[in-house]
């Protein structure tokens, strides 16, 4: 197997194979020969028992990738750090934002990060923390989209999200970043969460990579509260994209994964905590 050719395994995840802690949260384990990258740490609860069981030890990652500053992404920074103090952190500066979500008929929550991460990752040290501010190649064939320019009409980040606590200043989400891997049959893509869109992703990631091809699409697609025309035009550019596969997980939505199910001829399989996904069977 080349180094090119990693293989995944979703470690956190709000669904989860029997023996592993499920949380509202997403962590994918990605590893090739040379490198281990861990994206995204879940909120903090089922990192530790999960890897623990899947024996993907964050001690051994070499890098740490933030695809956001979401609580639910960023809450078991500590562990990792704790577990890898040596480990190279990869993230938009935007991470350490404070944000809200707010819905009418409930209180401000708040979904930053959580504070004592926020610390953790200010007093990294320069040679340990890495600003992504545009596409970036952080190991042999993955790479990073940096900020994801949003030009789709029909694309929003996804929910009432706001940087203030009154609901005054909506929260564009500017350090939302999916990550590209090279394979052999086209790029694989990781998301987060998505708050970019999946279209708006998926056509820069083309763009940046120039490469057409994309072999599959692994993450957080957020369509929980896509309007009807925006879930019709995501099918659309799907069946253009002409992925091989796609394991939509965490944050997606069921309504939308049934309407790919039903509109796609591409596999689709939900992903869980423990799904595995081995690259280097798609020669
Ligand atoms: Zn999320
Ligand atoms: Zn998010």
């Amino acid at each position: 197997m080349s180094a090119h050719l990693p293989s995944l395994r979703i470690v956190v995840d709000n669904q989860a194979a029997v023996g592993l802690v499920a949380e509202h949260g997403l962590s994918i384990w990605v590893e090739t020969q040379n490198c281990r990258i861990l994206f995204d740490t879940g909120q903090g609860n089922a990192l530790r028992p999960n890897t623990e069981c899947t024996k993907n030890d964050p001690a051994k990652a070499d890098l740490l990738v933030l695809s956001h500053g979401h609580y639910d992404h960023t809450g078991a920074i500590d562990y990792v750090l704790q577990q890898n103090p040596e480990i190279s952190v990869f993230a938009h500066p935007v991470i350490l934002s404070q944000r809200y979500s707010i819905y009418s008929d409930k209180d401000p929550k708040i979904i930053s990060m959580p504070e004592e991460q926020q610390l953790l990752i200010e007093n990294l040290l320069d040679s340990h923390l890495n600003w992504i501010r545009k596409p970036t190649q952080i190991a042999p064939g993955i790479h990073l989209t940096g900020p994801i320019p949003r030009i789709h009409p029909l694309e929003d980040t996804g929910g009432p999200f706001f940087v203030d606590p009154e609901g005054k200043e909506p929260d564009p989400i500017t350090d939302d970043m999916a990550m590209w891997i090279e394979t052999p049959r086209g790029l694989l893509i990781i998301c987060g969460c998505c708050h970019s869109g999946l279209i708006n992703t998926v056509n820069y990631i083309r763009q940046a990579s120039k490469e057409e091809r994309i072999v599959g699409i692994m993450g957080g697609l957020h369509l929980k509260n896509a309007s009807a025309a925006r879930l019709v035009a995501t099918t659309d550019a799907l069946r253009d994209f002409n992925p091989e596969f796609i394991v939509p997980c965490h944050c997606t939505g069921d309504a939308a994964i049934d309407y790919f199910k039903q509109n796609l001829t591409t596999k689709i399989t939900s992903g869980f905590a423990g799904f595995e996904l081995n690259t280097g069977d798609m020669q």
